[in-house]
């Protein structure tokens, strides 16, 4: 191995957003041989936006293993991650959902919510992952309308419409999990918008815990650092997905899968049920205030 093959974290490699797990190198850890699943989330019903890879793969997989059933959203340039995702929870032995859906649209919101609540037969956690992200050098001067667009839509809004829709049929004991991330607490420039659009996540969170916990439905986000998934090769610049990870306390990037349990632990009424309004980081060091 040369000097330069030494100092790279990941070998070089780009993808087209939205990505796929196949084309990665090295292909994630989501937890498929090491997750353990002893009922956590028993006969707990969850919705998990943009399942198919990444994070919410790695989420998606625990929450059966821990007894719930799943649905999960993709996008149509992901049918074959969520036909992995698929055959995952088919193997879990729980009832699962994949729904091919654009969350820029408030209708689409609407129709997934009411598709979940009809397929699993109801609805008791809520995880908000979907989100979009693409780096740029340019300045404010150069952001254009239809990329802000894209940003806030699928991070912002399209997490207002869900939560709005899935309120009406989330009973006391629910939970909602938002994915923040690091760029809230420490922006890159190149991610002006999106890190904006992760600060409101974190604001909205804390919000909605307040709004929503005299139904005793309890809000939380989790605010991840740097992770291995499909989102970093489609949206960041060659150069960075090779370092990807190496600036953190811990000296590299973490896997979707040591991220799942967080989740698994904020959805969890046995083990968070007066934990509602928080902020959890798994950052590998880097500090969530
Ligand atoms: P990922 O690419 O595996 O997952 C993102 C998912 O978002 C995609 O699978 C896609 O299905 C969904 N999505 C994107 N645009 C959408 C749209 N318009 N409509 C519907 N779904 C859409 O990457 P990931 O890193 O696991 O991302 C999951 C979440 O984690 C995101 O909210 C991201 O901001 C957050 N996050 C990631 C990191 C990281 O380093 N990977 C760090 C902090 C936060
Ligand atoms: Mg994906």
């Amino acid at each position: 191995m040369s000097q330069d093959d030494e100092s790279r974290t990941f070998p070089p490699q780009q993808q087209e957003p939205p990505g796929l797990t196949s084309e990665m190198q090295p292909v994630p850890d989501h937890g498929e041989d090491s997750y353990r699943g002893s009922g956590r989330l028993e006969g707990r019903k969850a919705l998990i936006t943009g399942g198919d890879s990444g994070i919410g793969r790695a989420v998606a997989i625990a929450y059966a293993r821990e007894g719930a059933d799943v649905a999960f959203t993709y996008l149509p340039e992901e049918k074959a991650d969520a036909d992995e995702m698929s055959a995952l929870l088919e193997q879990a032995g729980r009832q699962h959902v994949a729904i091919e859906a654009d969350l820029r649209d408030r209708g689409t919101c609407d129709r997934v919510v009411a598709d979940t609540v009809q397929q699993l037969g109801g609805l008791d956690v809520l995880v908000n992952n979907a989100g979009f992200q693409m780096a740029r050098e340019e300045g404010i001067e150069e952001i254009t309308d239809e990329r802000m667009d894209r940003v806030f839509t699928t991070n912002l809004y399209a997490l207002f419409w869900l939560t709005r829709a899935a309120v009406a049929h989330l009973k006391p004991g629910s939970a909602i999990i938002n994915n923040s991330s690091i760029q809230a607490y420490d922006p890159s420039s190149t991610l002006l918008d999106y890190a904006a659009t992760k600060a409101a996540i974190n604001n909205a969170t804390v919000n909605l815990a307040a709004q929503l916990g005299p139904k005793g439905i309890r809000v939380n986000a989790v605010a991840p650092g740097p992770i291995w998934t499909p989102l970093q090769p489609a949206t960041q610049p060659v150069e960075k997905v090779e370092q990807f990870g190496k600036d953190t306390p811990l000296g590299r990037a973490g896997q979707p899968a040591e991220v799942a349990p967080s989740f698994v632990f904020l959805a969890s009424e046995r083990d968070a049920s007066y934990v509602s309004g928080t902020v959890l980081g798994v950052t590998g060091g880097k500090a969530v205030f």
